[in-house]
């Protein structure tokens, strides 16, 4: 074992403090990564204050992951000391199930997460990714390009890939109206991604002041959601809406926008139910409302090529760890443009 540092939540209501830990060994399959950069996804904030009644502590949240090999064991092919790579939400799943065998290993029953989930071979509870080093499954890891900015890369291995795997179930692609609900992390990126597979992009924001930001990101069209007016002049045209939501709120206002046959997917995860969707709105026009859970290694890595050949980055704000307790206030102020990422040399 090896010590390292880290900032970690001891209970649901206090702050994140230094935390001294060990890690393994890398084993003969696994990479082992100094962590230069960590973004904060909204869903280190949830699970550090139990929102979702999951929460093992002490808890090391982080898994937007990006840093340096420096050691490998035996088994590793496609990875060698030096390499820059990235680590997302998971860490290990059981390989052989049908999800897994498709290539979906978020849905696996026995997803291993990057944190407060249990770690499989020590007995103890993985820790994540604001901490000074990491070691993971090669199959877990992702190349990231050179080519790309990496402290703004980091938010690609969550806010990314989760924007970018129902846009591409769903086909998004040219001449389809595609909304973005909220622009946060998850949001930006959704802009982001929809423009550059040619989609109209409209952001649907509580906040105005978000406007001018959103068309520099590529959306085509600005909607104030709390606006009833400016809502019902989009009443049934929307192929596909991508709602990043954070807290309950009425889903109605959103799948009245969708076309026959239309899909309003939630990424989103509050902790608690919103309002039931009107049955109304969806049967007349075959509309459907769905779900999405991050995205599957293979595409996670598709991903990580398609930003670096279109150069696609998160829109950062550097932090040092020793503000991640700040920086959580003002995410949940949706104070944040548009993505904290953690440096860690700060540790
Ligand atoms: P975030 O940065 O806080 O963004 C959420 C955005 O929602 C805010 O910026 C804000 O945008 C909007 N918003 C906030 N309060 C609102 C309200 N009362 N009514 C309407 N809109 C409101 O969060 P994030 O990191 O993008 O994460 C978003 C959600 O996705 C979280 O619940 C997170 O746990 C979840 N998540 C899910 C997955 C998955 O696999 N499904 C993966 C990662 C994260 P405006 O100011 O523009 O309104
Ligand atoms: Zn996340």
């Amino acid at each position: 074992m090896q010590k390292t540092l880290g900032y970690a939540a001891h209970n649901h209501n206090t702050p994140l403090e230094a935390f001294s830990f060990e890690r393994r060994e890398p084993l003969a399959n696994d990479v082992q990564i100094e962590i230069l950069y960590c973004g904060v996804c909204h869903s280190d904030i949830h699970q550090v204050r139990n929102e979702w009644g999951n929460s093992s502590f002490p808890m090391v949240p982080g898994h937007e992951i990006v840093g340096k090999v420096t050691k490998i064991g035996a088994e590793v092919k496609g990875f060698k000391v030096g390499d820059s790579v990235g680590v997302g939400c998971m860490v290990g799943s059981c390989g052989v199930c049908p999800d897994c065998q498709e290539d979906l290993q978020q849905y696996c029953n026995s997803a291993e997460f990057t944190y407060n989930s249990p770690d499989k071979i020590s007995g103890g509870n993985n820790y994540g990714g604001y901490s000074k080093q990491i070691v993971v499954n090669q199959d877990f890891v992702l190349h990231v390009s050179d080519k790309l900015d990496l402290a703004a890369a980091a938010p690609l291995l969550c806010a990314g890939i989760t924007t970018y795997s129902p846009l591409r179930h769903w086909k998004v692609g040219k001449g389809d109206k595609v909304g973005v609900v909220g622009l946060g992390g998850l949001g930006h990126m959704g802009i982001k991604l929809a423009h550059a597979m040619g989609a109209y992009v409209v952001l649907f924001t509580t906040s105005p002041g978000k406007a001018e930001d959103a068309i520099r990101l590529g959306a085509d069209e600005v909607v104030i959601s709390k606006n009833s007016d400016e809502m019902t002049q989009h009443i049934a045209s929307f192929d596909f809406i991508l709602n990043t939501v954070a807290v309950p709120h009425d889903l109605d206002a959103f799948t009245a926008l969708l076309k026959r046959d239309g899909t309003l997917c939630l990424v989103g995860v509050p902790d608690q139910p919103h309002p039931s969707p009107s049955v109304g709105n969806l049967i007349f026009k075959r509309r459907n409302l769905a779900g999405s859970l991050i995205g599957g290694i293979k595409e996670t890595q598709e991903m990580l090529d398609f930003c670096a050949e279109h150069n696609i980055t998160s829109d950062i704000e550097i932090i040092p760890i020793q503000h991640i307790n700040e920086a959580y206030e003002r995410v949940l102020k949706s104070d944040v443009k548009y993505r904290f990422v953690i440096d860690l040399a700060s540790l």
